[in-house]
Parts: C-alpha cells; structure tokens; sequence
C-alpha cells in the first residue's frame, strides 16, 4: 500500500502543500496557494514536474485556498492516508506530534501567545482542513518538539526564574523538523544508530538556526523564544544587545511593534547589505565589490563560526558539522567562509568537494586529513511531517 499523506503548511496569508510518500519521502504533489486574502490570490502547483497556476476568487482565504487544493489532489486520484500539519510552536507540552483533538486545538490555541502570527495560522488550516477531510487523521507536527530534550541551562534565560515559571518564557527553538532529518540522514550516511549519533547542524535559508545534538539528542540550539535569536537570517537580526529595542523605540519615536517589525523583516543580510535578503544576489554583488554585500556575507559567516564553535562544548563525541537549507546547500562560499575560522581546530575542507556540493549534489567537504568531517545533507522537512503523520494512519 503506498503511504501518501497531504502535509499542509498554513500561514498567515499563504498555504503549501505537498503530497509525501511517507516511506520515500517522494513528493507527487506540491504547491502553495499565496496572497490569500488579497485581489491577486492564486494557487501553483507541480504534478510530476509540471507546472500549474490558477487564478482563486478575489480575496479568497484559507477555507477557498483548501478546497481547490482538495480538487487538485482529487484530480490525482491519490488516496491520502493521513494528513500531518506544521505547528509552529509546541511549547513544553508537545515532546512529540500529536494526533489533533479538541485538547490539541486548545493548547496550539493557548501557546499562540507566544507565536501568534503561525500559531493562529496554524490552527486555521487545521480546522479547516478537518471539515475537508473529515475522516482521516490529522497530526499536528510541531517545530519545537525536537528541542525538547534540551537541558535547563541551556534553555534557561538570566533572568527572573518566575518568568519561566509563570509565562513560559524560555529557548523553545525551531526548524526541529529539519534538525531532525538532517540528524536521521547524517546517521544512515555514517552508518551509525541515531542514538549513537553527534553532529552540528546548520539550517541556513531565509530563516538560519545551528543545533548541538549529542548521541541522537538536540542539547542546545541557537533561536530562542522567538524566531528571532542567535544567527543573522535574511531579514532577521539575530543576536542583539537587549537593551536595544528599548533604545531603539525612544530614539525613533516608533512603537514596540514597529521596532520589532524593524528587527524581523528589516535587518540581517538585507539590513547590512543594503541591497538583498538574498544570498544569491549578495554573493553576485559581493563579486563585484559591493561593500555593503561583503561585509553582510562577513558578519554572516562571522556570527555562525562562533555558534558552530561555541556548540563543540555542547556535542564532545562530534562526528560531524552539517550543513543544510537553500543556503548551506548551495553557497560554497558561505561554506568556505564560515569553515575557515576553524582551521586552528584541525578542520580542513577540501576545495574541489566544497564547490561540488551545491545544486542538489551533496556529501563530504571536508578534506581527509580533517579532525572533524564537514557534511553537506539537504533537508526535507515534509518528509519528517509525512513520515511522523503516517504513524497514526
Ligand atoms: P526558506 O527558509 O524560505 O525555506 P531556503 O531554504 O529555500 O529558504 O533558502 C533560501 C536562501 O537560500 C536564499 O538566501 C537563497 O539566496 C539561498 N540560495 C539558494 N540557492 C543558492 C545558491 N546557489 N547560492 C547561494 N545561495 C543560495
């Protein structure tokens, strides 16, 4: 029987779907229905390498976005086992995902507090879905789960303890899904047992997060409460001193919310640069001498030297450093860059591997002689949804 499960993936104004097997990770169906809510919102999709759009009603949200999808994975004749949705945030209760009943509804619900934009998103799509689908089993994969095996000092924020104790306000982490699976795929591709397994990961797109994982579990990782901690992202700022929103507002004259907005969508690659969010167009500018380019590519690779080796306290069996995302799977510059400051640690990577590694080849970058292996993987975290939404089918 093939195990095809629908993995949906609900924001604020957009849904991606894709239909899995759950066994191969093999992907028949995917898409994203975009601008929902606006007059110009639309659905792409790809059947078997071919490329589709349609036109939704003007406006249209999530509730029309999931009935043409409904009608587009009708028209495959795929009958879907499961479906698995990401939840962005789990908080403490979900070390796992979780079958969706009214007690889940009700908690990704509470934890919106925390991640309101995805988590109400989330919810929706849910819902929504469930009417679709009414009969199969929807599972709620959460973002943060992986992380919970992180200890207290690690999650724990210097500040008053009743801020935990009361609000919840500690690491939760994210990109668990793709942690993971880059966890799972180093495993099988060093012929080890999970358990068994110790690496650094690097998650590099849009959003870039480093985990520690020793023997099979995650120990630390770099964003935090938010989305917003440790690396420099596209737009995101990364590490800061905490003193600066603060500062930020009365210096401005802007609201808590604008200056968030400012550190979220304004900052990081595309704030240093100037120019791009996009690493692509940074590294093409950065050819041709643009300042602000270089020096965004500097601080970038700068700011995640210092996580990767900050985490080798973290990880003392270290089999390997991974890196993975649009980013970590294709910039051999990034790559090159950031791996450099650890040559005094006995890390080498050979140049003709590195340079190899990118447009969907991967594997080993890392020169022989290496104290550590250095590891291309790419991700896939719909595989990770699918493969743990089947487990309820
Ligand atoms: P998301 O977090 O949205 O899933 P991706 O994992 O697709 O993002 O990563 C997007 C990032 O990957 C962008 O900064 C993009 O420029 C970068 N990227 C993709 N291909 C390349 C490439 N060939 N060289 C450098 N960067 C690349």
């Amino acid at each position: 029987m093939k195990k095809d499960v629908i993995v949906l993936n609900c924001g604020s104004s957009s849904v991606k779907f894709a239909i899995i097997n759950a066994e191969t990770g093999e992907a028949g169906l995917s898409g994203m229905a975009e601008s929902l809510g606006n007059q110009d919102a639309s659905l792409s999709y790809k059947i078997d390498g071919k490329k589709n759009t349609l036109a939704l009603p003007e406006k249209a949200g999530h509730t029309e976005a999931l009935n043409a999808i409904q009608s587009v994975i009708a028209q495959t004749g795929v009958v879907p086992i499961a479906i698995g949705h990401r939840v962005v945030h789990g908080g403490e209760k979900f070390k796992q995902a979780a079958l969706v009943d009214e007690t889940v509804l009700a908690a990704i619900e509470e934890y919106a507090s925390m991640a309101p934009l995805h988590n109400m998103a989330n919810l929706k799509g849910i819902t929504t879905a469930q009417k679709a689908y009414p009969n199969l089993p929807h599972v709620a994969v959460f973002d943060t789960s992986f992380f919970q095996t992180i200890p207290k000092k690690a999650f724990v924020y210097a500040l008053p303890m009743a801020l935990y104790k009361e609000h919840g306000i500690r690491r939760y982490g994210f990109h668990g899904t793709s942690h993971k699976f880059i966890l799972d795929s180093t495993a099988a591709q060093l012929n080890k047992s999970v358990e068994d397994t110790s690496i650094i990961s690097a998650h590099l797109g849009n959003g870039c997060s480093v985990s520690a994982i020793e023997k099979g579990q995650a120990v630390d990782t770099s964003l935090g409460f938010t989305p917003l901690e440790g690396l420099v992202m596209g737009t995101r700022c990364g590490d800061l001193d905490p003193s600066l929103p603060g500062t930020l507002q009365r210096k401005l004259g802007k609201t808590a919310e604008e200056i968030n907005d400012l550190l979220n969508k304004q900052s990081g690659l595309l704030g240093i640069s100037e120019l791009s969010n996009d690493c692509r167009t940074l590294e093409e500018a950065a050819l041709n001498g643009h300042e602000g380019a270089l020096l965004a590519i500097e601080i970038f690779c700068y700011r995640l030297a210092k996580y990767i080796s900050g985490y080798m306290i973290a990880v003392p069996t270290l089999d390997a450093i991974v890196f993975t995302g649009g980013i970590g799977e294709n910039s051999s510059l990034i790559r090159e860059t950031t791996m450099g400051y650890f040559k005094h640690f006995g890390v080498a990577i050979d140049e003709q591997r590195n340079l190899d590694a990118r447009f969907g080849n991967a594997g080993e970058i890392s020169a022989p002689s290496s104290s550590t292996k250095v590891l291309v993987v790419p991700t896939n975290e719909e595989w990770v949804i699918a493969a743990q939404a089947a487990q309820f089918a």
